[in-house]
């Protein structure tokens, strides 16, 4: 029998495990930081009418460029973030996933190194390997804030070609202060000049506000953003960047022609059009979101400060037994394999009382 080893891959590939959380069938399931309400029914409507005319056209390719959907995005960051963006300072792919692989392809490869503050969000590393990018693991203190006389030290010592800065940060929850990002930044030009990337994809859950207006003067700052988590539509697939205009015309020396579907385009644009109602349940997520800090803190947990759609919780002597023992109660959490700590989702209240009540007798037992 042929196995991947068999094979002749990359050496760098030898041996290692495709990213994945488990998808397992339990009644309730808040370990992917996804968002619990399902899309609203008129919103549904409008997909099903916008993909329809779609179809009509679809023996021809879309547009390359996503004129109109990039237009639609700008518009929601000028209106969201405080700060005027054109479609010339945005670029869409296949969720923030291909934007951050269309990035490392651009600014990154064989030959160039980027470094991420971890425990973070590990899409970062595997797509560094993915495309041939030296990893470069940076600190984080104990309370997961970024070390930033220890960030500056390694930026200074391995001068990075591209620097991942998460915030609101995955799986910790919490959110990195703009004067963080900014010394970062600065770090990474003198050492350079490198990208930074600031990965915004829970920006909207956060109390503070986008660091969009960062981008004013600064060409290698690269802002991400993904329709997965705040306008819940994580089966869309759809990311997109706010960048300097030479940014978005240098990922296009990457991108596959027509890699965002005539299908992805208008339904993207027919949620656009719903942002206000989608937003809103982003409130009531926010509000769900301090509960569980709340109630888990009354428990007798420790928790992370969150500015995300999840929670950071421990400290488990174990936390994969823990995992297991919740997941034993119905509630699928996820551990990230920060030791010590489980992450929730917030999902609607009826799931945030089942997974608190979960945790009050797993605490109960495990002390
Ligand atoms: N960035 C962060 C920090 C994430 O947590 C995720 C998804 N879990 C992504 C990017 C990727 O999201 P998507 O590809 O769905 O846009």
């Amino acid at each position: 029998m042929t196995g991947i080893d068999d094979l002749p891959i990359r050496d760098e590939l030898r041996g290692k495990s495709p990213y994945g959380a488990p998808q397992l069938d339990v009644p309730v399931r808040l370990n992917t930081n996804e968002n619990p309400y399902p899309l609203p029914e008129p919103l549904v409507e409008r997909i099903a009418e916008r993909v329809r005319e779609a179809a009509r056209d679809l023996n021809r390719y879309p547009d390359r460029d996503a004129v109109q959907l990039r237009t639609g995005l700008a518009e929601y960051l000028t209106k969201s973030g405080g700060y005027p963006l054109g479609i010339e300072n945005v670029w869409a792919a296949n969720g923030s996933n291909e934007v951050i692989q269309q990035l490392l392809q651009t600014f990154g490869g064989p030959g160039r190194t980027a470094i991420g503050f971890e425990p973070s969000y590990s899409m970062h590393a595997l797509i560094a390997r993915g495309t041939g990018t030296g990893w470069i693991s940076g600190p984080r203190n104990e309370d997961f804030t970024i070390d930033l006389a220890a960030a500056e030290r390694a930026i200074a010592e391995h001068e990075p070609d591209v620097v991942f800065v998460t915030t609101p940060n995955n799986p910790t929850g919490n959110a990195v202060p703009a004067e963080t990002v900014l010394a970062l930044y600065e770090a990474a030009q003198a050492a350079k000049p490198s990208m930074v990337i600031v990965d915004e994809a829970y920006i909207e859950f956060s109390h503070g506000a986008s660091l969009l207006p960062l981008l004013e003067g600064r060409p290698h700052l690269v802002i991400s953003r993904t329709m997965s988590k705040a306008f819940g539509a994580a089966g869309l697939r759809l990311g997109y960047l706010a960048a300097h205009p030479a940014v978005v015309d240098a990922v296009q020396l990457v991108r596959l022609p027509y890699h965002l579907s005539a299908v992805t385009q208008a339904t993207a644009l027919a949620a656009l059009e719903h942002t206000d109602t989608l937003l809103g349940y982003v409130e009531q997520l926010k509000a769900e979101r301090d509960r569980l800090v709340a109630e888990l803190r009354a428990i007798g947990y420790e928790v992370t400060e969150s500015d995300a759609n999840f929670v950071q919780f421990g400290r488990f002597a174990d936390a994969h037994t823990a995992w297991r023992k919740i997941l034993d109660r119905g509630v699928l959490v996820r551990d990230n394999g920060v030791p010590g700590w489980l992450r929730v989702s917030a999902g609607t209240p009826q799931e945030n009382d089942a997974f608190l009540d979960a945790v009050r007798q797993v605490k109960k037992e495990l002390g």
